[in-house]
């Protein structure tokens, strides 16, 4: 399948006016695009990942999915693929490596929502499909880390630029440390790659091409814990490394990358005033609204009786929430219930 070109907004913009703001571009975030297009409601999505899937892409990428109704099997990267594929016609808005943080109120009376970017995005429909909430990686526990968070220590790649002919190490030994370490291999002056194992559980071709740029002085790979930082004003110049039954040494370093994997949190959604059920958001079982009218929860967030953590139950939330948030986007038009297969109006607005 050819491969879907994302429209991925530059953080900061706005303020964006649209139809509904996705919160969220799991499975159950990417299909409420689809469903909202058939209404012809615009949706923009924020996600904290730098990328759509949410734990289909995350945690379980080439893992087989054998419950989605249709589809005897696909893995959680081929459904997400063919989600961005089928919501295409829709042109959504993608707002990545942002957390949706505070709420408010327009004057004209629509809900505005600000990312940890500073993007404001305006609409009548908020709907929150965050999941088990936003993937936010996990810290360093290293007591001064803080002092050097964001300035040379980092725990996401926003510009490979800002690595350039720096002396970088990259702690961790899953996909995304191996993947910066070769992507960065290249611009920075060094790449060192430390981990505690000689194991890894990254992609095998991206553990292979690492070695080989090990086995070619390349770069360096080092087995050992990261076991103190030093550095002045939030700069580092050394890191602390212990290896097995060693004493301490150090590595002088520029900057300190650091993939120890993610947590979900719920985060500062929790804030907003809503009716929850311990960390899920309570909605009702006919338009999956929450306590506020014109905010949804579908997917893994929600809950209400019987309430199943699965996919499937997502995409008939996401189906049913769209019926009541049409009537909030168009308040003057009347709701015309049409199937896919015989109907040329959404046979038009599909491309098709
Ligand atoms: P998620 O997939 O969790 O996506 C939520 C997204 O919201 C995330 O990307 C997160 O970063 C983002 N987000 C949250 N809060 C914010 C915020 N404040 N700002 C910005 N972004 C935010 N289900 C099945 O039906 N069948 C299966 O076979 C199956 N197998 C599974 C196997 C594994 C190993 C796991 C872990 C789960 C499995 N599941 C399966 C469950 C399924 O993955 C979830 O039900 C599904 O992913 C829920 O989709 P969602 O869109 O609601 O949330």
């Amino acid at each position: 399948m050819k491969k879907i070109q994302l429209s991925v907004a530059e953080p900061g913009s706005g303020p964006i006016d649209t139809d509904m703001i996705i919160i969220g571009a799991g499975p159950v975030g990417l299909f409420a695009v689809f469903e909202a297009g058939l209404l012809d409601m615009r949706c923009h999505l924020i996600d904290a990942l730098d990328k759509p899937g949410g734990q289909c892409a995350e945690l379980y990428p080439e893992k087989p999915i054998y419950d989605i109704p249709g589809i005897p099997v696909c893995t959680g990267q081929e459904l997400t693929d063919n989600l961005l594929h089928q919501i295409s016609p829709f042109e959504p808005v993608f707002h990545l490596n942002q957390q949706a943080e505070q709420l408010g109120k327009t004057d004209d009376d629509r809900w505005c929502v600000t990312t940890s970017e500073g993007t404001q995005l305006r609409s009548r429909n908020i709907v929150i499909a965050a999941g088990g909430g936003s993937f936010v990686p996990k810290k360093l526990p290293l007591a001064n880390a803080v002092e050097f968070e964001n300035t040379s220590l980092f725990y996401s790649v926003r510009r490979m630029s800002s690595f350039a002919g720096k002396r970088v190490v990259i702690a961790g030994g899953g996909d995304s440390a191996l993947d910066w370490a070769l992507n960065l291999q290249p611009i920075a002056q060094h790449v060192t790659l430390l981990h505690r194992r000689d194991q890894f559980r990254a992609a095998p071709d991206s553990v292979n091409k690492m070695r080989a740029l090990v086995a070619e002085n390349k770069m360096d790979l080092l087995i050992g814990q990261l076991s103190s930082l030093h550095g002045k004003s939030g700069i580092i110049n050394t890191v602390g490394i212990k290896k097995a039954g060693q004493d301490e040494s150090r590595l002088e370093a520029d900057a300190l990358l650091a993939f120890y994997g993610l947590t979900m949190k719920l985060g500062p959604i929790a804030e907003w005033g809503l009716n929850r059920d311990e960390n899920l958001i309570s909605v009702d079982t006919e338009k999956f609204e929450t306590s506020q009218p014109g905010i949804f929860a579908i997917g893994d967030i929600c809950h209400y009786p019987g309430k199943l953590k699965l996919i499937l139950s997502g995409f008939h939330e996401a189906a049913l929430m769209c019926q009541q948030a049409f009537h909030y986007a168009f308040p003057d038009r009347k709701l015309i219930f049409r199937y896919t297969t015989s109907s040329s109006a959404l046979h038009e607005k599909l491309g098709v």
